[in-house]
């Protein structure tokens, strides 16, 4: 069985689902915590999350957000495209829509990273 980091390496996004308890489960596990029924992979075709809340680095000059994706929390980079969507991000009211883009692999394979930007 591959290691869900390997995924990541090629920036495929995957998680796991334990059909007892009907819950996606991150980080990827074998066994379902809850239950420990033995967990199945999913690779979501298209992952469109809510953006729940937002920071400002200005160190990196970057935006990075938790956004709940199925059902499940990740915090990633929030990248801003246009004017509108830093207007958005800067008056950040509750339902704004995010896609995840990219994710990966950095620092040598030690950290995931995630891209999200602004739909709606
Ligand atoms: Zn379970």
């Amino acid at each position: 069985m591959e290691n869900f980091l390997d995924y990541f390496s090629k920036g495929k996004f995957v998680l796991t689902y334990c059909k007892l308890c009907k819950k996606n489960i991150w980080p990827p596990v074998k066994n379902c915590p809850n239950c420990l029924n033995t967990t199945m992979r999913k690779f979501p075709k298209q992952s469109i999350g809510t953006l729940l809340d937002v920071s400002y680095s200005s160190k990196d000059d970057t935006f990075f957000g938790v956004v709940d994706v199925h059902n499940i929390k990740l915090i990633g980079t929030i990248v801003i495209d246009t004017e509108e969507n830093k207007e958005k991000i800067t008056n950040l009211q509750y339902g704004v829509k995010v896609k995840l883009t990219h994710c990966g692999l950095i620092n040598n394979g030690y950290e995931i990273f995630f891209h999200f930007v602004i739909i709606q």
